[in-house]
């Protein structure tokens, strides 16, 4: 199931396309550029104000495989169309957010394999509760949408049933 990535509505709207920087079925990690755009900037504060043509860059937030494009380049989108139409399709990978047995409860990959899985579990399992608390807050800020952020309250309700 792909994901729909909208364009920021932040963006100094209407953008026309310049380029899209990939292709359908390469791979997108976050912060990799999406696409190139133009716009009219308005110099403010001068009697004689001329708009100027200035360039901007989308990078993605989120990674995975590029699906399909909804817009092309030469497009001039609107606020209205940024907020009410996709401009990409991405298929993201398996954020492995179930997990059953060590292994994860959408894909059946073993999670105890992943070597980054294994090294914060077993970090948690041996750490003092207070530690355990500090290594949560900064786990929980590194993977801020990671299941791994809900470990250690488990664990920590485990100890303190013990
Ligand atoms: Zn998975």
């Amino acid at each position: 199931m792909a994901t729909e990535l909208f364009l920021p509505p932040t963006f100094p709207y209407p953008i026309k396309v310049v380029s899209l920087d990939l292709s359908s079925h390469s791979t997108v990690n976050r912060g990799t550029r999406l696409l190139t755009y133009s716009f009219l900037h308005i110099p403010t504060g001068t009697s004689r104000a001329r708009p100027e043509s200035r360039f901007g860059t989308w990078d993605s937030a989120v990674e995975g495989i590029v699906d399909r494009w909804m817009i092309k380049p030469g497009d001039i989108i609107s606020e209205h169309q940024a907020r009410d139409s996709a401009a990409i399709l991405v298929t993201e990978p398996c954020k492995h957010g179930v997990q059953i047995g060590g292994l994860c409860g959408l894909c059946g990959k073993d999670m105890t394999e992943c070597a980054r899985f294994q090294s914060t579990y077993a970090t948690l399992t041996y750490s003092p509760q207070l530690r355990l608390h500090r290594l949560f807050r900064r786990l929980s800020r590194i993977h801020p949408n990671d299941s791994l952020s809900l470990w250690p309250h488990r664990l920590l309700r485990r100890g303190a049933e013990d």
